[in-house]
């Protein structure tokens, strides 16, 4: 069972310990879910707009003390922190003018409508219920909010069950829709460890669920939810290549490659892991890339001018250790990086491999910190297939000038998003999820919205 706390990357030390909330506690957030939906269901979207775009200028006026305290709870650079909070501000304005509109009456054809033999038939948008989220600590604010904002527009209620690292953030989400004017029931967080999670989908008034995080706790989300007939939407991990052919800017692509690599500690899913470069280009590249990576500064994640800090946990860089571990007994070259450093805190340094194989660990598994894999195609063929070489599918990203090689990638690669000359990052207007064992579904845009919706069809005689 997960303890509920707030433990300081940065120093290994424990600031803040949670009492998990008891059988009593959570019965009364289900009751209170249940009747909440019943009235805010009615509710416009334009009076649910004025709220969403409350809870947003009211994030913005947190800025700055939200930010330490993600960091304080899971060690991303304070400014990286800073720059989620208004993405997610910027995500709950977008849905708040969009909602309506991205969830209109759909009218089907005339001649369709008279084929079915209605005299007038159309699609309505209707809302689910109360929806259980299930969220990791990489974007302990952001993975709330993309979920949260498409959610309370289309008329839902949320339940979230935050990653049981960042309590704190999970208590301030509460706390911001409570003071942005949502009732109560709207938006609830329960402090609960993993092990209450079934239970609570088992229960008949929550009606969906959406879980980011790791495969095994999809997949256990997922069977219940399976044997319950509840919709569930699954964002997992993610080894998402990143392609350099010849006729790439290789400058910007290797200064855009640290980046993909290294943002958020080099723990995202969308971040680009696995760098496949053509053989013309593999050495240019990989001096560059080496040298940025090489370039970057480590350390406290509160220091403006930190680009990398710790890991979120002792386990994570114990498991991110034994990949790369793994990949130098197989006879991988460690190009930088590749030990752990002296002083407190879970750091690890910025790490690039060479001469990977398919037996290695770490060309199957996901590195969930700021380890790079490189890897030499002899054309574009084999880079495709390296690519897709892989159990998961979230995004890719390819750099080329050659629009005929554009095409084979955006024909061929296995994902769920391809970034054309530059690196994957969401946008609210723009859906987000993965195929393969990076789940399914979709979230942001209007499939996201659209995902827990009622698909109503009302047929008039
Ligand atoms: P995780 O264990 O899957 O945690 C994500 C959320 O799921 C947390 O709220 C966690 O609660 C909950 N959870 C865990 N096991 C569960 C279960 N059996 N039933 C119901 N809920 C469960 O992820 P993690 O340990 O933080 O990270 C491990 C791996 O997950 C990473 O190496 C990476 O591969 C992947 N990951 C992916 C993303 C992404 O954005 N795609 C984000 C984070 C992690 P507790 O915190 O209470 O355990």
């Amino acid at each position: 069972m997960s303890t509920i706390a707030t433990v300081n990357p940065a120093t290994g030390e424990t600031l803040k310990t949670y009492e998990a909330m008891g059988e009593e506690e959570i019965e009364r957030r289900l009751q209170l879910a249940e009747a909440t939906f019943r009235t805010y269901r009615t509710t416009s979207f334009a009076e649910r707009a004025r709220l969403m775009d409350r809870a947003a200028a009211l994030l913005d006026e947190d800025q700055d003390e939200i930010a330490r305290v993600m960091t304080t709870e899971m060690g991303k650079p304070v400014k990286q922190a800073r720059a989620e909070a208004a993405k997610c501000a910027k995500a709950m304005r977008w849905y708040a003018e969009h909602a309506e509109e991205l969830l209109a009456d759909e009218e089907p054809a005339q001649s369709d409508v008279t084929d079915s033999g209605a005299s007038r038939a159309l699609v309505r948008y209707r809302p689910l219920g109360p929806v259980l989220a299930v969220m990791p600590w990489n974007f302990p604010l952001w993975q709330v909010i993309r979920f949260a904002a498409p959610a309370l527009m289309a008329g839902n209620v949320g339940l979230l069950k935050h990653a049981s690292n960042v309590p704190q953030t999970a208590l301030y989400l509460e706390d911001l829709f409570h003071r942005a004017g949502f009732t109560e029931g709207c938006f609830q967080t329960l402090l609960i460890g993993s092990g209450a999670v079934d239970d609570i989908l088992r229960d008949e008034r929550v009606k969906a669920a959406t879980l980011t995080g790791s495969e095994p706790a999809g997949r256990a989300v997922a069977s219940t939810a399976g044997e319950m007939i509840k919709k569930t939407v699954l964002e997992l991990g993610g080894s998402d290549p990143y392609v350099v052919m010849p006729s790439a800017d290789l400058d910007r692509a290797a200064r855009v490659a640290v980046t993909a690599r290294v943002q958020n500690n080099g723990q995202s899913c969308i971040a680009a892991k696995r760098f496949i470069v053509h053989a013309d280009v593999y050495d240019a590249f990989a001096e560059r890339f080496v040298a940025g990576m090489e370039a970057l500064k480590s350390g406290d994640p509160m220091q403006e001018d930190t680009d990398v800090g710790p890991l979120s946990s002792e386990r994570g860089r114990a498991d991110l250790e034994e990949l790369v571990d793994d990949a130098r007994r197989g006879g991988a070259q460690v190009l930088c990086g590749g030990r752990r450093p002296d002083w407190p805190g879970w750091y690890y340094p910025p790490t690039v491999l060479a001469g990977i194989t398919r037996e290695m660990r770490i060309h199957r598994e996901e590195a969930f910190g700021p380890v790079a894999t490189l890897y030499r195609a002899a054309d574009l063929d084999e880079a495709v297939l390296i690519a897709n070489d892989s159990p998961f599918g979230l995004s890719s990203n390819v750099w080329t000038r050659d629009e005929a090689e554009v095409d084979r990638f955006v024909r061929d690669l296995e994902a769920g998003a391809v970034y054309v000359n530059g690196m994957t990052a969401s946008h609210p207007a723009l859906p987000f999820g993965g195929v393969k064992r990076s789940g399914y579904g979709r979230e942001l845009s209007g499939h996201g919205i659209r995902e827990f919706c009622n698909i109503t069809t009302v047929w008039h005689g």
